[in-house]
């Protein structure tokens, strides 16, 4: 029975029925008086979420396209660029930055930590002339499950003076970021993770600041240039058509994320993470990443010794329907991963433990399903 899958990947995310059933709507004029009333209101809702009075442009295109409009509309080829990279997305961001000619410095910290924000404010405090132009890093670092400090190295880039540019993509809805108080300039985002929509919307944020640099910023753009959308966005339209579909589910979204509550939705990413932590814990499994900054939004789990992650997986998919996600990456072969943002309940949690205990049971390892699930309950 193939149609009754749990998807627990981390994105894309399953998507509520009333936000599919908008994606059926039919299709309206976007250059019309209706479709700007659904850009003002999908825009008001998205600076209500990224907590800013700045600009917030809504592409066509996944979150990878969103990285790259961030990227090409505020900086130069020869820019120095700092990218943190905690991960296989963190090193997305900095070749991105390396495909359009930023002379990019890496500082790699080990995966399955986050970046060390005193080594980053030293780094940058080492910068007296000022060379780097911006600093790239991930909120959530997905591959990983691993959260970074944003505040704090959002205020060490204050400090400093260079554009602090944030790959928010798998974490926003999920954990709080206050875009205009913590001082960032651009906030990097997309429609299929906590926002309970299906893939194809891309969304940038982009502050005084950002828009002073896109001023002189000469890395080659056209559909994704971020002065032409705010130009339409001022209209209520986008230069190029949009994803109309995905503006209706994504109206949905925002409605069903303001009924839930902000604060509430935090909390329930917060509970669902401890709860399929203290579950894998609990079947003797390792994670990845350190509790002190493990992701409410996904978690990366080692698999045991001498069982390949890939089999595990399959026959989680083919006898149970759960889909759990792979490792990215250097971890690739030895970690999977449990997705739990978005549209994702303790129920499901409470799903994804007993499969994976019984996934194991039937792989030849010993473990304690009853006893996993006591723990998962425990955190609820
Ligand atoms: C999912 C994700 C992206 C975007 O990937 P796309 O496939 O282009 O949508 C970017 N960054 C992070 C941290 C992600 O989790």
């Amino acid at each position: 029975m193939h149609e009754k899958q749990l998807l627990l990947i981390p994105g894309p995310t399953p998507v509520p029925p009333s936000v599919l059933r908008e994606h059926s709507r039919p299709m309206i004029n976007h250059r019309g008086p209706e479709f700007k009333a659904l850009m003002d209101e999908v825009t008001e809702g998205l600076k209500e979420i990224h907590k800013t009075e700045a600009d917030c442009l809504i592409l066509t295109t996944s979150g990878t396209g969103a990285m790259e409009a961030a990227v090409v509309n505020t900086l130069s080829p020869g820019d120095h660029v700092l990218a943190v990279v905690i991960g296989a997305f963190g090193d997305r961001f900095a070749k991105i930055a390396e495909a359009y000619g930023a002379k990019v410095e890496r500082m790699d910290f080990e995966w399955g930590k986050c970046a060390d924000v005193a080594q980053v404010a030293a780094r940058l405090q080492a910068d007296t002339d000022k060379s780097i132009k911006a600093v790239l890093f991930e909120q959530n670092e997905t591959s990983t499950g691993v959260v970074n400090d944003v505040e704090g190295i959002a205020k060490a880039v204050r400090e400093h003076g260079a554009l602090c540019i944030v790959d928010a993509v798998s974490g926003l809805v999920a954990i709080d970021l206050k875009t205009d108080e913590w001082g960032v300039d651009i906030v990097a985002s997309a429609s299929q993770k906590a926002f309970m929509t299906p893939p194809g919307l891309g969304f940038v944020t982009m502050s005084e600041r950002a828009w002073e640099a896109a001023k002189t910023a000469k890395m080659p753009k056209f559909y994704f240039d971020l002065a032409a959308a705010k130009r339409l966005a001022e209209k209520g339209q986008t230069p190029w058509t949009p994803a109309l579909p995905q503006l209706f589910g994504l109206r949905e979204g925002i409605r069903l994320i303001r009924e839930e509550g902000l604060d509430n939705v935090f909390a329930r990413h917060q509970r669902l993470g401890r709860m399929a932590r203290a579950g894998a814990r609990a079947l003797g499994l390792k994670l990845l990443a350190d509790e002190t900054c493990a992701s409410p939004a996904v978690t990366s789990i080692r698999a045991p010794e001498g069982l390949e992650a890939k089999a595990l997986r399959k026959l989680a998919l083919d006898k149970y329907g759960v889909v759990f996600a792979g490792g990215q990456g250097q971890l690739a072969d030895s970690i999977f991963r449990i997705g739990h943002l978005g549209f994702v309940s303790e129920t499901d949690v409470l799903t994804a433990i007993t499969v994976l205990g019984a996934v194991l049971q039937e792989m030849g390892v010993t473990c304690d399903t009853g006893a996993a699930l006591a723990a998962t309950q425990s955190e609820m």
